[in-house]
């Protein structure tokens, strides 16, 4: 059952300063190394199996995986508002049902079952035995049904770079790009959990401009560094979700790459904007760091001139700060990072992306993905895609095995990694990885 958002809940909502899970001071009786993205204090969910069994919803911390359905079984989870079902479920839909203020109260308790100084969990080791997974051992699997997705281009530098690279460097930015938080409809099928290998897609392109078109494999093909929100149950068919509202219908956050092929993008984007240069793959991490987790990363965004219409404006820092490093991995040899970016570099934030997605009635359902569009900083080394990287292909980059890449090569496995730090803690999402085989 879906719980009404009482104006009381909202009021517990908004007080993020006391989410008791992100005590910087917690501890957990599960050893945590210290560059782990998984600490007490994160607690991201995802879905797992092993072996045989069915997939269910699990809880990273440090290199283990916490079985949320055997902490329900062994009656862990009691006193919370959740039944079996919602955590032996095969994607985390039924648990988000419960909306934000409910996986609050969870991830508290599953933060004191871990804390080490508390024994209920810890001093049981049979239980512990039937709760706790190495990750190792698992297969994690898309973690949402992803009823919709949509994708931003919320990236001013990433913006620019392309308008400069497609039309000219003095009017980059299209006239509505400070206006609106530019997005389209993507499609959500081929959206596929990290380490999902991919094939290299095909289609038609037009090369030679002075020719007519061809049909064949893609020789463009890029990532996109993204980042990805998904929903809690939105608000009926015609409502509206303000910038204010927003926090309360985001769970969580994941890394995102939204392939491109830039050969077949270019040819077909005109007028309707893209389809099956996007469409054939898109790879979300595997787990999804909570908003909550997230808080104490909140940074204040860019000015935003010229100012926004009322329904775009918002209060308080909206903008999160999360490291974000791109990789290539050739076969059989070691990785070169080719990009370091920072979601924080985003012109638009979550809250302006879901009040312009909502302001015409649209409505957002449990699952929804919202994708950041392209991340890109303001410097070279910065850049969120290889379309910018190589500027267009007029550069290359080495890679440390001493071949050179302008766009994605057969065999390439491409990584993407993200966290957020501060003096006393690190969340991070993991990775969202995947090799590119070649055409089918
Ligand atoms: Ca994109």
């Amino acid at each position: 059952m879906m719980k009404n958002i009482s104006s009381l809940s909202i009021l517990n909502l908004k007080n993020t300063m006391n989410i008791k899970a992100n005590n910087p001071a917690l501890k957990s009786w599960i050893e945590v190394a210290e560059n782990s993205d998984f600490p007490i204090q994160n607690l991201p969910f995802g879905i797992f199996s092993l072996g045989e069994e069915t997939a269910r919803v699990g809880v990273a911390i440090g290199t283990k995986i916490v079985d949320l359905k055997a902490l329900f079984e062994l009656g862990y989870l009691n006193d919370l508002s959740f039944e079996l079902a919602d955590f032996d479920a095969a994607v985390l839909n039924p648990m988000l049902l419960q909306g934000k203020e409910a996986m609050r109260d969870l991830r508290n308790r599953i933060s004191d079952l871990l804390n080490v100084e508390n024994q209920e969990l810890q001093g049981n080791s049979d239980a512990i035995e039937s709760v706790l997974i190495d990750a190792e051992n698992a297969d994690m699997h898309l973690p949402v049904y992803i009823g919709d997705y949509t994708d931003f281009y919320s990236s001013e530098q990433h913006a620019y770079n392309v308008g400069c690279l497609f039309r000219d460097p003095d009017n980059a930015l299209m006239p509505n790009w400070k206006h609106i938080p530019v997005g389209y409809h993507g499609r959500s099928s081929s959206i596929i959990v990290s380490g999902e290998p991919i094939h290299r897609p095909k289609g038609q392109k037009k090369p030679n401009p002075e020719e007519p078109p061809v049909f064949g494999q893609s020789n463009l093909l890029d990532f996109e560094l993204e980042m990805g929100f998904v929903t809690f149950q939105g608000k009926p068919l015609g409502d509206t979700i303000s910038t204010e509202e927003a926090d309360d219908f985001i769970f969580g956050m994941c890394l995102f790459n939204d392939w491109s092929a830039r050969d077949i993008q270019g040819w077909e984007y005109v007028p309707l904007g893209p389809f099956l240069g996007k469409n054939f793959a898109s790879h979300m991490g595997a787990w999804i760091v909570t908003l909550d987790a997230l808080e104490p990363f909140r940074v204040a965004g860019p000015v935003q001139n010229p100012k926004v219409l009322p329904y775009l404006e918002y209060k308080g820092d909206k903008h999160v700060a999360i490291n974000l490093e791109v990789a290539i991995q050739p076969e059989n040899t070691e990785e070169t990072v080719v990009a370091n970016s920072n979601y924080k570099y985003m012109y638009w934030n979550m809250n302006q992306q879901l009040a312009h997605h909502t302001i015409n009635g649209c409505n957002i359902n449990c699952g929804d993905l919202m994708a950041s569009g392209t991340i890109s900083g303001p410097k070279e080394g910065q850049f969120g895609s290889m379309l910018e990287i190589s500027w267009k292909g007029s550069k290359s980059v080495a890679m440390k095995d001493g071949t050179e890449r302008k766009f994605i090569n057969d065999h390439d496995t491409v990584i993407m990694r993200g966290y957020a730090q501060n003096d006393k803690t690190r969340i991070g999402f993991g990775e969202v990885t995947a090799k590119i085989l070649p055409v089918k």
